[in-house]
């Protein structure tokens, strides 16, 4: 190995740790180059980075990589050493840029003489020379120098110094990262090296270390925690900003469900001190702001390729590399692939005949027009009454001429108890922040509500009623994960709940009918429970209908409305809250395909199989947040995403660290996994009741195949920890 210089122009001066990232970013395993320290130019705008590497050529190559990952960085020259000293790394150094009239031999080292002589007793000491043949530079790296004795000395000698680069000021030592490789590995890389760059139509400057599919949530999360480790990451999202889910859906009364300062991002203190959350619950248009703030806060835009769709992603087996290709044609390659492309964000729409003949307009929950639609006055219909549906119908009421409400399944819905957030709050919250996030991981759903320890069937019929009551006073999903340890295990207990929530119904609905049409019979939380704000009373509303669908199922959409067994509903616009293909669909909807060109599609036609829902065999170094087989489904999203990319990233960084290029999971491995989680789902109420999003249900051909582990969020990452701790046990490293 030898050592190299480079220096970077910086498009704007860095701060410590963003010259730290840029650094170590053009470390690529792939190269073995490794970044042995940085300089910076007294007027900041220039870096000069020292690497070590086989030779010059893998240096450019990726700093070429490096300059296209939109760093606003690009190689100016790369310098062949010329002196041999060692250079002890705990102290402090800087280099001396010199100009030379030719770079010839004799100059160079009579210039050498000069500079070693000129600092001779000022305590620094000229260690190593490095010569730029492209434009006449000799670069001496002055050990324990400091700057303005360095300058003067030099000056009193008539040398003449063109800039002086000073050590930057972070940790000297090469990241763990880039450990080197045992000499066979070398060889087998620069096999590699040669026959991608003859092979791959890509170029290199389209190459990274990751790709991560989605700027939602999980992306960004993902996204700020690869690049801190040094990884070169292109982010992928088909919306035009930030924000996944927050991005796409922006109708009527969109919310958040889980208290809003649990559930926003964990990997920085400074969030939860600078932003200042509004309501208990926010809506959309606040949380899109706080997600649209963190991209500015830690410049994770420069990363982010917005409007681009990505159509398909191919595993090269030879080369241990994803290739994704987006519906424009583009392509990129990477090392890792990351599908962060959110566990309900493909919008399913229901397949009546008529829908496009309908001349009113129409659109669903997840598709909703930035610009709005005018809804006042209007008649307006909604099909659906999940926890979109909820959402819509209890806002817009007031502001419509008249609302229908088609629904085919009546769900519970409990009160989310919205409010205001005070000084006070939140500098109680910003108080107990530590606490906060510890009661979340170790919760059943990552959310600040934690079982009472009793068994619902241990206590009296009046103490199980006054704790229910107790729990519906309380805000958000309380009444959910805060219940008897066994709601969820345990049928009995389950129905005694659901009869709580049955009469309160029945109380606060005036007509019987209409009441009658909203009340449930299946076990509670075996669908994603909606928080309310008043949904109930807005079937008091006289402009309000409610039409049972299982009664009078929809027979088609007509030019002018929805025509159902019954009659005919004349609608100005439809809402279509009809839910997602969840899961697997924001996956599946993207040609993915693996080492064997098996498609991802065909290995889950019977459902999915994954190992701990986060890596599915066949489909090396392929990594999915929030997917199928995850806690994520009955979880708060924020902390499950905590989980699941603080897993990934220590699978990643062992394989950085240790050479590896490839992990997948053993089939066995796999199979067990899948096989626990159907184990757990049937263990416990969800099993009576299959007809949800949870089991595939909602989307017509898909195999009703339980998609969630509903063991939990605190059980998931117990099993998780367990492999990882284990040596990562069950997956296969090559
Ligand atoms: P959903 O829970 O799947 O609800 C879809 C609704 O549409 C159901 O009522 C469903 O009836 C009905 N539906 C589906 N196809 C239909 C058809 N062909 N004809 C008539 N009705 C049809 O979807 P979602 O409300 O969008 O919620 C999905 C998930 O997103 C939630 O469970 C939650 O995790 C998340 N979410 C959260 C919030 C929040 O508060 N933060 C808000 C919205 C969504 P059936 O029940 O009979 O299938």
């Amino acid at each position: 190995m030898n050592d190299y210089l480079s220096t970077l122009t910086l498009e704007a001066p860095l701060d410590r740790d963003g010259l730290r990232r840029l650094a170590i970013h053009a470390c690529l395993d792939l190269h073995q180059v490794r970044w042995l320290r940085s300089f910076v130019a007294m007027d900041g705008k220039r870096m000069l980075c020292w690497y070590q590497a086989r030779d010059a050529e893998s240096v450019r190559l990726v700093l070429r990589q490096q300059g296209s990952a939109g760093a606003g960085v690009w190689p100016v020259a790369v310098t062949d050493v010329a002196g041999s000293e060692s250079l002890d790394s705990s102290v402090g150094c800087m280099v001396v840029e010199l100009p030379l009239s030719s770079p010839d031999a004799d100059e160079v080292a009579s210039l050498t003489a000069g500079i070693s002589a000129a600092l001779r007793g000022s305590g620094a000491v000229l260690r190593r020379t490095f010569l730029s043949s492209r434009d006449a530079r000799l670069m001496g790296v002055v050990e324990a120098g400091n700057p303005g004795t360095v300058v003067e000395r030099l000056d009193a000698a008539g040398i003449l110094t063109a800039s002086l680069w000073e050590c930057a000021a972070f940790d000297p030592r090469p990241p763990k990262l880039f450990e080197s490789h045992a000499a066979s590995k070398v060889r087998e890389l620069d096999r590699d090296a040669e026959s991608f760059g003859a092979a791959a139509p890509v170029a290199a400057s389209e190459w990274f270390d990751a790709i991560v599919i989605g700027a939602g949530l999980s992306g960004m999360c993902a996204l700020e925690r690869f690049t801190r480790m040094g990884l070169s990451v292109r982010v992928f999202e088909s919306g035009s900003d930030v924000g996944g889910v927050w991005y796409w859906n922006r109708y009527p009364g969109a919310r958040v469900d889980s208290e809003v300062h649990t559930y926003g991002f964990s990997f920085s203190d400074e969030l939860i001190r600078d932003w200042n959350w509004q309501e208990l619950f926010a809506a959309q248009p606040e949380i899109s702001g706080y997600l649209r703030h963190v991209a500015d806060r830690f410049d994770l835009r420069r990363h982010i390729q917005f409007d681009t769709r990505v159509a398909s992603a191919a595993y090269d087996d030879h080369h241990a590399c994803w290739m994704i290709e987006t519906d424009t044609g583009e392509r990129a390659r990477a090392r890792y692939l990351i599908m962060a492309a959110g566990t309900l964000s493909a919008p399913q729409l229901p397949d009546y005949p008529g829908m496009r003949d309908f001349t009113g307009e129409s659109c669903h929950t997840a598709d909703w027009p930035e610009s709005g639609i005018d809804l006042r006055g209007k008649r307006v219909g909604v099909v659906g009454t999940g926890a979109s549906g909820v959402q819509v119908i209890q806002t817009i009421a007031a502001e419509v001429d008249h609302l229908t409400v088609f629904q085919r399944t009546p769900t519970y819905c409990i009160p989310q108890r919205n409010r205001p957030l005070t000084e006070a709050d939140l500098r109680r919250i910003r108080e107990d922040w530590g606490q906060i996030l510890k009661t979340c991981r170790e919760s059943y759903g990552g959310f600040i509500h934690t079982f009472d320890p009793r068994s619902g069937l241990r206590v009296s019929a009046e103490e199980r009623e006054a704790k229910f009551e107790e729990l519906w006073r309380k805000s958000g999903f309380a009444f959910w994960f805060g219940n008897f340890a066994d709601l969820m295990m345990n049928s009995e207990v389950n129905s005694h709940a659901c009869e709580f929530l049955r009469n309160k119904i029945r109380a606060r609905v005036h007509d019987p009918d209409t009441a009658r049409k909203l009340l449930p019979d299946h076990p509670f939380g075996t669908k994603r429970v909606p928080l309310e704000c008043g949904y109930y009373e807005t079937y008091n509303r006289s402009n309000v209908t409610l039409v049972d669908l299982r009664e009078t199922p929809i027979e088609r959409v007509t030019p002018s409305g929805i025509l159902t067994s019954r009659q005919a509903h004349p609608l100005d616009v439809i809402v279509y809250a009809t839910g997602f293909d969840a899961g697997t669909g924001s996956i599946t909807r993207i040609d993915v395909r693996g080492a064997d060109g098996v498609s991802l599609e065909d290995k889950w036609r019977d459902g999915p199989t994954t190992f701990l829902g986060l890596l599915v065999s066949g489909f090396p170094n392929l990594f999915i947040v929030n997917g199928p087989h995850n806690a994520a489904a009955l979880c708060n999203a924020g902390r499950c995403i905590d989980q699941n990319v603080d897993w990934i990233a220590r699978c990643i960084e062992r394989m950085c660290g240790q050479g590896i290029r490839r992990v997948v999971p053993a089939p066995a491995a796999e199979a067990e996994w899948t096989q626990h989680v159907y184990d757990v789902a049937e263990a416990s109420v969800l099993a009576a009741m299959k007809n949800s999003w949870f089991f595939g249900a909602n989307t017509p051909g898909k195999p009703q195949r339980v998609n969630i582990y509903a063991a939990g969020a605190s059980e998931y990452r117990k099993q998780c920890e367990a492999v990882a701790n284990s040596g990562f046990t069950g997956l296969e490293f090559s």
